[in-house]
């Protein structure tokens, strides 16, 4: 068993449609746009899925089925650490923090961000085919039965007992 709301977007995502999983071509798909899986839709009445989401979907689909998938170890795969640059939690991007009181607004830079308004945050990642993926995505892989893969451009395509999918990769890797 899965748990499909681990695959959709959370509430704070600015993309509302991905918070619940939709409905394409008689399947149930789920995507947080990192990360995607299309399952048995077990007769639950979904929305239809947003076409620009479809035409891209469809094409990834259609590519896994004309893959040939391996099966693999996630557990035997290396991993390492990265640096992903963030927005900064305290001004939201912004560099600077607003105040007012009665006699006065106040606008300082923000100490976390040192005014660049961008963290670093250290993030796990693991190498699969070849390609980096963020341990965050990935995650969602260990809890499927009889995992198969395939490298496809920038995309992990998947295959398990659970449904088949996709997860995107890291494109620049700086080592933490
Ligand atoms: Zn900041």
């Amino acid at each position: 068993m899965i748990n499909i709301h681990n695959w959709t977007a959370n509430e704070d995502d600015p993309r509302d449609y991905l918070r619940k999983p939709f409905e394409l071509e008689g399947r149930l798909v789920a995507t947080n746009g990192s990360a995607i899986i299309s399952t048995e839709l077990k007769g639950a009445k979904l929305p239809n899925a947003q076409e620009h989401i479809a035409k891209t979907l469809k094409k990834y689909f259609k590519q896994l089925q004309n893959s040939e998938l391996t099966k693999v170890d996630l557990h035997q795969c290396e991993t390492g650490e990265f640096a992903l640059e963030r927005d900064c939690k305290e001004c939201d991007g912004e560099g600077e923090l607003t105040f007012e009181n009665a006699f006065n607004d106040y606008e300082v830079e923000c100490k976390s961000c040192r005014g660049d308004g961008k963290n670093l945050e250290t993030n796990k990642y693991v190498v699969i085919c070849g390609l980096h993926f963020s341990l965050e995505f990935v995650d969602l892989l260990y809890y499927l039965n009889n995992l198969k893969v395939v490298a496809l451009e920038d995309k992990l395509g998947f295959e398990a007992d659970e449904g088949s999918g996709f997860v995107m990769s890291i494109r620049k890797v700086t080592e933490a």
